[in-house]
């Protein structure tokens, strides 16, 4: 269920992530402002962003998931502080990042490493 507000926001925005396609959808970002994305966007997640894959290559694919975050918010300029400041649903999109790229890493190891052939 849209609100009337929501109709005029859509009526002519293009999609934010593809800058392309005609968007249909509002998603939610930080401090309750809003994005308008495609339906083809909309299903598919964000890409992990450049930084994340940086900080995160560091880090062995060994390594617990937390152990990953811990290490993401270290890098992070003041630290824990920046980190705590951030609002939940933000917070919750770098971890899904980091998350994300760890796996990656992970499935890229194995697959280099795995004697299956
Ligand atoms: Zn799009």
């Amino acid at each position: 269920m849209q609100t009337k507000s929501e109709v005029e926001f859509l009526k002519d925005a293009v999609c934010v992530r593809c800058a392309r396609n005609k968007a249909t959808q509002l998603v939610r970002v930080a401090n309750g402002s809003r994005d308008a994305v495609c339906d083809r966007c909309h299903a598919r997640p964000a890409a992990v962003p450049a930084i994340v894959r940086q900080i995160v290559g560091r880090c062995h694919v060994g390594q617990s998931d937390r152990a990953v975050i811990r290490y993401f918010v270290s890098r992070l300029k003041h630290g824990y502080a920046t980190w705590r400041a951030l609002p939940v649903t933000e917070r919750k999109t770098w971890m899904r990042h980091i998350i994300r790229a760890h796996a990656e890493n992970r499935g890229l190891y194995f697959y280099v490493m795995g004697g299956s052939r």
